[in-house]
């Protein structure tokens, strides 16, 4: 039973006792009433009938008085105490309405009726005393038969106050017996009122404020200690105590969110700190493959239950490749075009959640709505990348929100990096590469030429050098102008990259000199190469504007290591032999000599 139902049902007995008791005084006090009530009324009575005896003696006396000495003060007397005994009876007659019974009121009238008889022979005799018949009046009021009479009515008249005595006492009796039981009975119920009202004021004293306050007040030492497990009573009582333990709860609930907002901070702080040390790591990579290992520690870290997958595009196929995934994402292929990526298409993340009304990617695979989120990489407003989500279904909103600005910063760093990746590659390239023909310079040919060297130098293995430089190159400027000039340098740029594919490295050197380097090929090897490209040259038919360009044809110089000496004057030696090839007559292969080599040390 809940603790107000059992203090209401208290308060109940309590407040029925309490009336109860106050029924009993009133029962009590009404029989003491109903006691005083039969005193007053003997009282009455008694009043009533007591000068009834008495003033029919006084009558007699008058009587007799003037009987015996004819005085008329007598007879004044006489007719003012018959006057006194009128009124007597008068009041008499009136005694059943105040409650006198049957029996008394016969005994009452009987005495009345004895005393009239008695006031006629008065008469009689005062009447005989007038007449001068004092024999007869005297005979009349000294008889036997008056003596009788008035004894008569003396007995009629005690007979009437026993009887009046009898009753008065029963009734006092009577009111007596029941007022002490009422009083007895609200002094018990007083008594049980009173107790019950202590065991009802010990109960709520234990139940309602000594143990709610001890409790709550180890809840406040457990809070202070920051133990936010300790619970303050739920209590529905609106006083003191209620207002307490709603306090405490609120100084609880109030604790509990500081720690969170604590922990949000702490754990905000360490994946700031995660990002701002994946930045650093970024900002130290040298090429795509070191971002794409970094991103493939870093992400997993950064969103722990957030599996995904990074992109990046493809200029030559324009298509977005996956790079690297973790956690094992259950959607979106391994690649697809930009168009198939609504974050792509629109410039922005793309995240369609859960219930909401949204169209997935194509690139997931699958035609109902997934959480994922698709996070553009840009730079200067072109999508170089993409960073791809699977959001986890059982975490909370909040959670996913708070990571999903998480990954918009790993996406801002990814992207910023990728996309200073591909300028520093892209300068690089311009660094390295003639704008014109494509093939490598002169810068890319020292660095290549001295690592060849030192492997050559290092392992012994062969090495040849070849110099090309095109016959008469100015006249194809002079005639046909500096565009059909650039339109050969692109051709014959071309036919020296495309003849060697893998098996070599062509350079222009500048204008219209190129150098080609075939490591691990000998001499005749080397040859063979060269000669193939001689006619490939020759083969060569431009036009111009409508104009046939002419024949072109092209000197080479070819040395080799070990055949030709050091490695390092590899290309000295090669121009020595183009420099001979010219002077002989241009469009022809000279392998250098040995002097080549001397006058290339000189
Ligand atoms: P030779 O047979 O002795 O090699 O004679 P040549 O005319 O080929 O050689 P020369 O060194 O006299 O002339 C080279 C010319 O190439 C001079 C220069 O104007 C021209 N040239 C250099 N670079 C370029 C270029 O990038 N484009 C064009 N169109 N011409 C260039
Ligand atoms: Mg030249
Ligand atoms: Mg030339």
């Amino acid at each position: 039973m809940r603790l107000s139902t059992i203090t209401n049902w208290a308060y109940g007995a309590t407040v029925a006792l309490t009336l109860f008791s106050g029924v009993t005084m009133l029962m009590a006090s009404s029989a003491e009433e109903r006691e005083r009530a039969a005193v007053a009324q003997r009282a009455t009575f008694d009043q009533a009938t007591a000068t009834l005896e008495e003033d029919v003696y006084r009558l007699t006396e008058q009587a007799r008085g003037f009987v015996i000495s004819g005085d008329p003060s007598h007879l004044i007397a006489y007719r003012r105490e018959k006057e006194a005994l009128r009124s007597v009876e008068q009041r008499i007659a009136h005694l059943r309405d105040v409650g006198a019974s049957e029996a008394e009121l016969t005994a009452l009238r009987q005495a009345m009726h004895w005393a009239d008889a008695l006031t006629d022979e008065q008469e009689t005799a005062i009447r005989a005393a007038q007449a001068s018949d004092a024999g007869t009046a005297r005979t009349i009021l000294f008889g036997d038969e008056y003596g009788r009479e008035l004894d008569r009515v003396a007995a009629q008249v005690g007979k009437f106050q026993y009887m009046l005595d009898q009753r008065t006492d029963h009734a006092v009796t009577r009111a007596t017996d029941t007022a002490r039981q009422w009083r007895t009975m609200s002094e018990i119920m007083l008594g049980m009122t009173a107790l019950l009202f202590l065991c009802v004021l010990y109960f709520v004293l234990k139940q309602r404020i000594l143990r709610p306050v001890v409790r709550l007040s180890d809840v406040v030492t457990r809070l202070a200690a920051q133990d936010y497990d300790a619970i303050p009573p739920d209590t529905a009582h609106v006083d003191e105590i209620g207002d307490m333990a709603q306090a405490i709860r609120i100084f609880r609930e109030n604790g509990l969110e500081r720690q969170r907002l604590e922990k949000e901070r702490d754990a905000d702080r360490m994946m700031r700190d995660l990002i701002s040390r994946l930045t650093q790591r970024l900002q130290g990579c040298d090429n795509v493959s070191d971002l794409v290992d970094v991103v493939r520690r870093f992400a997993p870290e950064i969103a722990p239950d957030f599996p995904g997958r990074l992109y990046i595009h493809d200029n030559r196929r324009n298509a977005m490749t996956q790079a690297c995934g973790w956690l094992s994402p259950v959607y979106s292929r391994g690649e697809f075009p930009p168009s198939a990526c609504w974050a792509l298409r629109r410039g922005q993340t793309h995240r369609p959640i859960g219930e909401m009304v949204d169209i997935p990617c194509e690139h997931l695979g699958v035609t109902d709505s997934v959480s994922t989120i698709c996070i553009p990489l840009a730079a200067q407003g072109e999508s170089i990348g993409m960073l791809y989500y699977e959001e986890p279904t059982n975490s909370s909103a909040d959670h996913r929100e708070r990571t999903g600005q998480y990954l918009e910063m790993l996406a801002e760093n990814i992207g910023l990096a990728l996309a200073n990746l591909r300028l520093r590659d892209a300068l690089r390239e311009m660094a390295m590469a003639d704008a014109l023909t494509g093939l490598p310079n002169r810068r890319q040919f020292d660095a290549m030429l001295q690592t060849l060297v030192q492997d050559a130098d290092r392992h012994g293995t062969p090495l040849a050098c070849l110099m090309v430089d095109i016959d008469h190159f100015k006249r194809f400027n002079d005639s046909y102008g500096h565009d059909a000039g650039d339109a050969v340098l692109r051709a014959v740029g071309n036919v020296l990259g495309d003849s060697l594919r893998e098996h070599g490295h062509a350079f222009r050197l500048g204008g219209e000199e190129f150098v080609i380097l075939m490591p691990g090929f000998t001499l005749d090897q080397a040859l063979g190469r060269a000669m193939q490209i001689q006619r490939r040259i020759q083969d060569l038919r431009l036009g111009h504007n409508g104009k046939e360009l002419g024949p072109i044809t092209a000197s080479f110089g070819l040395s080799a290591f070990p055949d030709h000496g050091r490695p390092d004057r590899l290309l000295q030696t090669a121009d020595a032999a183009l420099l001979r090839a010219k002077s002989e007559g241009r469009d022809r292969i000279l392998v250098a000599t040995v002097r080549d080599g001397a006058s290339a040390a000189a």
